[in-house]
């Protein structure tokens, strides 16, 4: 087996001492004795890739180089250090006995192992580097006290399957039920989340569709992120929902249609924001929404211009003046809601309106 040659960062730094096979942390015998001798081994997660010249691994971090296992996108902090004039690297612990034969200390004498001034700063979450958690421990383990617990973080990097994208969908069309599942060819490959911000939000990708499920589940799930994330269209289904074609940087489509307008919040934001230019056009204005209707006149937005109310009643709960909850149920009509007729939130008996106009949107 071909062993790491380079640590993150360090080429031709000095291989650390490993153990004999046996202790969890040394080196490992090949699974397979009979491994092609063109490829290498890469034992730095238990995937173990066995990867041929100028190919890389399963995660593309690792590849061989010319039968050198090496690192495709070094962490570069360490080199930095090693280049400095005063570089302050801590050496990885070692038993006593390996660190005589390496002619090393167990720890430098000089130094706390304070990396990050940890007195100081309250670390949460750093840098990132080698494998998540595991049988090789993360290059940076930061241990630190707050408030009298102490702390440690271990900073490692993510790899592929722990990936996941969240989508915001700029329309007012209704997407789907929070919880639905997204599919993509078929497969399930994430779920309509909270919608943030007046925008629609998906969650995809993810440890349980990209190695949870079935092996189609996680190709496609790979194959839908590969593609978003390269800025490429692509076309979903959203269970008892719309079927959609996303791509970043561009307006969504709903059911073939290319949407032209974004939700800017619900419609008590619409009203703050738009107050005063809706002020003076109409003597009433409300702003139809799925979640919060907003009535101008009402509405505190409205207060502030001295605008009268209108006197209208709307259907739905009323929140605080002018904002009204429950008014309608999501859809694509009005304002994203299942509204056709915009006179059908105003309470039946009181649609005749004290003023001459009235504007909804
Ligand atoms: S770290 Fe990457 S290349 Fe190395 S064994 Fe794991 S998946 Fe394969």
């Amino acid at each position: 087996m071909t062993e790491h040659t380079k640590t993150d960062g360090l080429p031709g730094m000095d291989m650390p001492v490993v153990a004999e096979a046996g202790n969890a942390f040394g080196k490992a015998p090949p699974r397979n004795e009979r491994m092609s001798t063109a490829k290498v081994e890469c034992n730095a997660c238990p995937v173990l890739c066995q990867i041929s010249d100028g190919r890389t691994g399963a995660c593309d971090r690792y590849a061989n180089k010319e039968g050198v296992l090496v690192r495709v996108d070094p962490v570069v902090l360490l080199r930095r250090q090693v280049e400095a004039d005063a570089p302050a690297l801590v050496p990885f612990n070692r038993a006593p006995d390996e660190a005589a034969a390496a002619g090393t200390d167990v720890a430098a004498p000089d130094w706390n192992g304070d990396l990050l001034h940890a007195d100081e700063v309250f670390v949460t979450g750093v840098g990132s580097s080698t494998t998540y958690p595991d049988y090789k421990p993360a290059p940076f383990i930061v241990a630190s006290k707050a408030k009298g617990v102490d702390m440690v973080t271990v900073v490692t990097e993510g790899i592929f399957s722990y990936c996941s994208f969240k989508v915001k969908i700029d329309t007012d069309r209704f997407l789907g039920s929070e919880q639905a599942n997204v599919r993509y060819r078929g497969e399930v490959v994430g779920h309509v989340t909270t919608a943030e911000y007046g925008s629609q939000m998906l969650s995809l990708g993810g440890v349980h569709h990209l190695t949870g499920g079935s092996k189609k589940e996680g190709r496609m799930t790979a194959e839908l992120m590969q593609l978003l994330g390269n800025k490429k269209a692509v076309e979903c289904t959203i269970d008892g929902g719309s079927t959609l074609v996303i791509q970043a940087g561009k307006a969504p489509i709903v059911n073939g249609v290319e949407e032209q307008r974004m939700r800017v919040g619900c419609g008590s934001a619409a009203v703050g924001i738009f107050a005063r230019q809706f002020a003076g056009v109409a003597d009433e204005v409300v702003v139809v929404d799925d979640h919060i209707t907003g009535v101008l006149t009402e509405h505190q937005a409205g207060r502030c211009l001295d605008m009268s109310p209108s006197g209208i009643q709307m259907l739905g709960r009323k929140s605080t003046p002018g904002r009204y909850f429950q008014v309608a149920n999501p859809g694509n009509g009005w304002g994203g809601t299942d509204i056709a007729d915009p006179l059908a939130i105003i309470e039946a008996g009181k649609r005749a309106w004290p003023a001459p106009a009235c504007a909804c949107s």
